[in-house]
């Protein structure tokens, strides 16, 4: 066991703000005068360090751990435990912010390879200890913040030594990936081989491979690449039972899918350790535009009409008239009125096309004609540009706009294309009653399919005294709004430990036992990260 700190290590998060520590800013001033008008500015900056809770564990259970990784792997350090601490949800913010780190996990634990993990999983079954499998750090629904209580301590099974790129075969476009690739460590490797994964969620810069995997995550390309379960074709999983090892085949009848069963189960089931992608040519040729709809039910039907006509996009999204009238919150942008040099008003669509030259203006051809014929306005390249610019920006804005006391969070849903305005205005007007008058409450299309599509909400409102309360309240109108429409509680952040209260309604009584079962079969001490996903 070590008690040096290596957590100043490259590429690490700032533990109470959203990514690259160099890239916090405040506000800009065209924004700043905008919030100072809409909500009023109180500064709210977070509080000076607390240090972390000791680690409760006996440390001597601890040394027979770091006698099989090495001492310098397993760490007790105060920098390293707090980075390990819950994930970036405006929750997770607020709680670090306000020096709540009693979810710190009392060590950090750094297998470098399989075996390693298996390792560590039959030391966790041994001596009765928690095990929190951590990839990125990014996760929004607390499935880093597992249950500690009844257990003999808490490690966070951190997957940053397992990065390689394992296997290429350019025959079958398949690569296997080891879990702790991070997006742009994954797409480098990859890039060197002339290939992409072409999975982009706003995360991107910090998720890992066995994270993506392990949420269902959903990217900005996905309309185009597919959402990353689609992706998988293979995974090598480590559970306290034993080895698993699916995807014999790009397809079989060989009874249910169990790569299914480990795609999304949050590090309840197993701890990934490789996943093979599908994956596609770089794309020579990238082009993104923009369209203006006059209503949000416009530019919706649409997108169901290129869904259903098998000429989507590589990328698609639609913002509602709240969100176009800010313009997608680019921070620079924020309060301008205009969209691609015309004055704003209805709704936003960006499309993007990526791939071979041809391929590329066929589709954007046969797109174009599409969404003229349906009274769709061509605004150009310039705000798909724009969109691409700062389509990674908004995390880093949400931590300006909470020193500057502006609650903001997301959250996101789908359902099928019948139901969308029930569940748009279901969600919507909860969001509202819950906050309070002058709450923005700003919403896109952000993924599209043949049968339905996902909304994606963005609230702000002035911070009240409890904001982390405020939230809750509004989180949880939203989700019984959610759950009254028929939605479903997630389309890609996955259920954590703060969806779980609605996942009954949506999996029904024998769903449930048959999660329960999984778990119990796979994870017979329930050692694996302990109160998320299962009801
Ligand atoms: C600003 C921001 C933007 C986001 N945008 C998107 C988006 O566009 N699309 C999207 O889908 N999501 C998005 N998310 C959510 C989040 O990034 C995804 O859920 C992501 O897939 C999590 O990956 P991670 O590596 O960070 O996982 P972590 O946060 O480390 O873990 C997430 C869960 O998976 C488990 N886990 C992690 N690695 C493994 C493994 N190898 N084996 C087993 N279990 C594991 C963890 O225990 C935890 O329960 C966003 C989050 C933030 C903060």
């Amino acid at each position: 066991m070590t008690l040096t700190s290596p957590a100043a290590e490259q590429g690490e998060m700032h533990p109470s703000r959203w990514g690259d520590p160099a890239r916090a800013a405040a506000l800009p001033d065209t924004a700043r005068g905008l919030i100072e008008m809409v909500f009023g500015l109180d500064e709210r900056p977070a509080l000076a360090e607390v240090s972390v809770p000791p680690p409760a564990i006996d440390t001597k259970v601890l040394d027979e751990l770091a006698a099989t990784l090495g001492a310098e792997h397993v760490l007790t350090d105060d920098a390293t435990r707090r980075l390990r601490t819950r994930g970036k949800s405006t929750p997770d913010l607020l709680r670090q912010r306000a020096g709540d780190l009693t979810d710190a996990p009392d060590a950090v634990v750094r297998p470098g390879s399989h075996d390693d993990v298996m390792a560590v999983l039959a030391w966790a079954v041994a001596h009765h200890v928690a095990v929190v499998p951590f990839g990125g750090g990014t996760c929004v629904t607390g499935g880093l913040a597992a249950r500690r209580d009844g257990f003999a301590g808490l490690v966070s099974l951190d997957l940053v030594r397992l990065k390689r790129l394992l296997d290429v075969d350019h025959t079958s476009m398949t690569a296997t990936l080891e879990p702790g690739l991070r997006g742009p460590e994954a797409e480098a490797l990859l890039a060197a081989e002339g290939l992409t994964l072409g999975h982009f969620p706003q995360s991107f810069e910090y998720a890992s491979i066995g994270g993506f995997a392990a949420t269902r995550s959903s990217g900005q390309s996905s309309a185009g690449y597919g959402r990353f379960d689609a992706l998988v074709v293979g995974l090598r999983v480590a559970t306290p039972s034993g080895e698993v090892s699916l995807g014999s085949a790009p397809a079989n009848a060989a009874g249910p899918d169990l790569r299914q069963l480990f795609l999304g189960s949050e590090g309840a089931f197993g701890v990934i350790t490789a996943v093979t992608v599908r994956v596609r040519r770089l794309p020579a040729e990238k082009v993104y535009e923009g369209w203006r709809w006059p209503s949000f039910v416009d530019g919706a039907a649409a997108m169901r009409t290129l869904a259903q006509a098998g000429l989507l996009p590589t990328v698609i999204r639609l913002s509602d008239e709240a969100e176009t009238a800010i313009n997608l919150a680019r921070p620079e942008e924020i309060g301008q009125s205009e969209i691609g040099g015309q004055s704003a008003g209805g709704c936003l669509m960006i499309t993007g096309f990526e791939g071979e030259p041809d391929a590329v203006s066929a589709r954007r051809a046969a797109v174009t004609a599409v969404l003229s014929g349906l009274g769709g306005q061509s605004l150009g390249e310039e705000p798909g540009a724009s969109w691409v610019k700062g389509r990674f920006d908004a995390p880093y804005l949400r931590d300006s706009l909470l020193d500057v006391g502006v609650l903001v969070e997301t959250l996101e849903t789908a359902t099928f294309w019948s139901g969308l305005e029930t569940l748009y205005a279901g969600v919507r007007s909860a969001l509202e009653a819950s906050l309070g008058d002058g709450a923005m409450v700003l919403c896109h299309i952000s993924h599209v399919y043949e049968t339905g599509c996902s909304l994606y909400f963005t609230v702000a409102q002035k911070a009240a005294a409890d904001p982390l309360s405020q939230w809750l309240d509004a989180k949880a109108a939203a989700c019984d709004a959610i759950t009254e429409a028929g939605a479903t509680i997630t389309h890609h952040h996955a259920v954590g430990t703060d969806h779980k209260p609605w996942l009954s309604a949506e999996i029904g009584d024998v769903g449930v036992s048959v999660l329960r079962a999984v778990k119990a079969d796979l994870d017979p001490t329930g050692v694996l990260n302990p109160g998320v996903l299962v009801p």
